[in-house]
């Protein structure tokens, strides 16, 4: 059995990161991971860039993803984990939700415009550059223009949501999310569910084929963490882990203060094994 410790939820600048995906590798080869797993919103494109910088070192790379599922009008976040990324159901269905996710951000700077809030879409673009646009590329943009003095200040007057230039994203449905996930031979997993705060919806989950729990996050304590691995044991799911670093946007960066056995990782390929057995797919490993 392999050794070693993995984080799995990782983003890069491919979505809300501060880090591109080479120095996320950086940082996680000095910390000595064996495995990181690059799960960032919407889209797999920092997965390449982060084997490229790679290049012949040890540091495994795990392919994941973060889409947002609605449901009951709250953002589920769900992790595809072992995705086949490059595969045209999965490259289609991103390339939707990056075109949506576009058009959002123009709806937003057009609420801060009448707001009397000067913002251009350039600005917002120019900052998001090859990444797919959020919500905090227009903090950056309110931030920089000087209209807040803090990212989070943008989030609570302007873009939170119950703010005045919230818009909601186009989502998936869990369902959608699901399927997706295992159509590319994937495996999902709810991500920070104590953040949720809906434990209610996850038989519903289980009834879709969720895979997992994600019970290990920088913002469950210890109780949280050990109720969601008792849940994922009743439920027959995987538990899992990760730091969710977004580099240093949110002050602090979080990589290295979630370390995960190397055997959670096999657990999610064993998993893939078994379900791939009963799954039109092939599977590459
Ligand atoms: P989006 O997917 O565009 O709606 O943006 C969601 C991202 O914005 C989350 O992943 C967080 O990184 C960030 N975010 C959401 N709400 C807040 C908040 N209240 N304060 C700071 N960051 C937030
Ligand atoms: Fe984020
Ligand atoms: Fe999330
Ligand atoms: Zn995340």
């Amino acid at each position: 059995m392999k050794r070693g410790f993995v984080d799995l939820h990782l983003h890069t600048t491919a979505s809300d990161g501060t880090w591109t995906p080479g120095e996320v590798v950086e940082r996680a080869i000095g910390l000595g991971f064996s495995a990181i797993g690059i799960a960032d919103h919407d889209t797999a494109n920092g997965l390449d860039p982060a084997l490229q910088a790679v290049g012949e070192r040890e540091l495994e790379i795990v392919p994941a993803v973060e889409l947002s599922a609605s449901e009951d009008d709250i953002d589920v976040h769900i992790l595809g984990y072992l995705i086949d990324y490059h595969s045209p159901k999965f490259t289609s269905v991103a390339e939707r939700l990056r075109q949506a996710r576009y058009e959002r951000g123009v709806r937003m700077v057009e609420k801060l415009n009448e707001l009397g809030i000067g913002i251009k879409m350039e600005t917002v673009k120019d900052i998001a550059g090859e990444a797919s646009i959020g919500r905090p590329h227009v903090a950056d943009a309110l931030l920089k223009g000087d209209y807040v003095k803090s990212y989070d200040e943008a989030f609570a007057r302007y873009l939170g949501y119950h703010a005045p230039a919230y818009v909601p994203k186009y989502r998936l449905s869990p369902e959608e999310a699901i399927d997706l996930i295992h159509s590319v031979n994937g495996l999902a997993v709810i991500a920070h569910p104590g953040l949720l705060h809906r434990d209610d919806l996850i038989p519903k989950f289980v009834e879709l084929g969720l895979d997992g729990l994600e019970a290990f996050h920088p913002q469950h304590g210890y109780y949280v963490t050990n109720h969601y691995i008792d849940l994922a044991k009743r439920y027959g799911l995987l538990y899992t882990g990760g730091s969710d670093c977004h580099g240093e946007r949110k002050g602090r960066a979080l990589i290295g203060t979630v370390k995960m056995p190397y055997s959670c990782l096999e657990a999610l390929r064993r998993r893939r094994k078994e379900l791939g057995k009963g799954r039109a797919g092939n599977l590459a490993v």
